[in-house]
């Protein structure tokens, strides 16, 4: 549940409500706006009838959430959130593209990718190094090798990295080289991981699983944000439907929801969300029409010889013409891209 407080409510009073509840069990999450503080509680709520919180000075009201998603909903923080990350900032009125190749693979080809990117005017490098294959004998990644050469690489070119950790023991290691953690899809619902994550202080991006619905996306953010990290962002990535002629069927609809039930920023990978080149871009185009706050796409220099997502990689002259439609698409939604 919630405590709104009153407009200007004293520090005073709102410590009090917090050691209130803190003593009677509740872990508390404070979200304080520009004019209001409101206290997010969590805990048994057939307690809270007991402590007469409604009476306590300044409380303006108490609200139960009913959605089981209590810290992500628009309820307990109106505003959206904008997680900043040096000068680059998420969720805001600039639409941030990530780029690059699905799997980091050499330290030529990301040295070449990050060229790519930073000309491109994007602000942050993609790329894999612990990479989720379908197949055990598919190529794996580099491991930590792979961080290291991303890390190099988004150190040479300016860029801000994001890159996906796939194990609860190796958030340490992938949160030493990286500015963003990503979950993958296939560990949505990898608990321990997602509270392991919650621990550090790094932005999160957290794919939405292939058969997860709104809600499951959603009560993985929960997770993170209750472990005490809040700066998370949700990612549609496509789902599972019985069509196969795109590798994934890209839910757009679920942007626009996600952004009415959530202050988090949503983003959109339209790569893997279909699977093939010529239907990224539109679908990117799309997305920002929708509201995503940004894109990450899959860019290689040479997507035939790519060793991972080849068929849904664009090359730098197509990644660079999308640019221009997206910010034109931009502009005409009132945000920004790529200035
Ligand atoms: C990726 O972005 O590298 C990836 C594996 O995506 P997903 O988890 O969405 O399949
Ligand atoms: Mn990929």
């Amino acid at each position: 549940m919630i405590i709104v407080m009153e407009n200007g409510a004293r520090e005073e009073s709102i410590t009090k409500v917090v050691e209130k509840l803190e003593e009677n069990g509740f872990s508390i999450h404070l979200s304080q706006g520009v004019e209001r503080t409101i206290i997010g509680a969590v805990g048994d709520k057939s307690r809270l009838a007991d402590l007469s919180i409604e009476a306590m000075s300044s409380v303006d009201r108490v609200i139960g959430i009913l959605a089981p998603y209590k810290l992500a909903s628009r309820e307990f923080k109106s505003d959206n959130t904008i997680i900043q990350l040096g000068d680059v900032n998420i969720g805001g009125d600039e639409i941030q593209i990530m780029a690059g190749p699905c799997a980091i693979e050499s330290r030529e080809q990301a040295l070449e990718i990050a060229d790519i990117v930073k000309r491109s005017g994007a602000k942050i490098m993609r790329g894999g190094a612990f990479k989720p294959r379908t197949s055990p004998y598919a190529f794996q990644g580099l491991g930590e090798e792979g961080l290291k050469i991303l890390r190099e690489a988004g150190e040479a070119y300016g860029l801000k990295i994001i890159t996906e950790v796939m194990e609860p023991g190796n958030v340490e290691l992938v949160a030493h080289y990286s500015d963003i953690l990503q979950i993958g899809a296939r560990n949505m619902q990898n608990f321990p991981l997602l509270k392991e994550v919650a621990r550090f202080d790094k932005p999160v991006l957290i794919k939405r699983g292939l058969s997860a619905t709104i809600e499951e996306w959603i009560m993985a953010a929960e997770y993170v944000l209750n472990g005490g990290n809040n700066k998370v962002m949700l990612c549609e990535r496509g789902i599972r439907t019985f069509e196969t002629y795109t590798r994934n069927t890209l839910d757009l609809s679920a942007v626009v929801v996600a952004k009415q039930l959530t202050h988090l920023p949503v983003i959109v990978d339209p790569s893997h969300g279909t699977g093939k080149w010529k239907i990224v871009g539109p679908m990117a185009l799309a997305a920002v029409t929708a509201g995503a706050d940004g894109l990450i796409i899959e860019v290689h220099p040479r997507p035939s010889e790519a060793l991972c997502d080849g068929s849904q990689s664009l090359t730098e002259e197509n990644f660079n013409k999308l640019l221009i439609n997206i910010k034109k698409v931009a502009n005409a939604v009132d945000r920004e891209a790529v200035q």
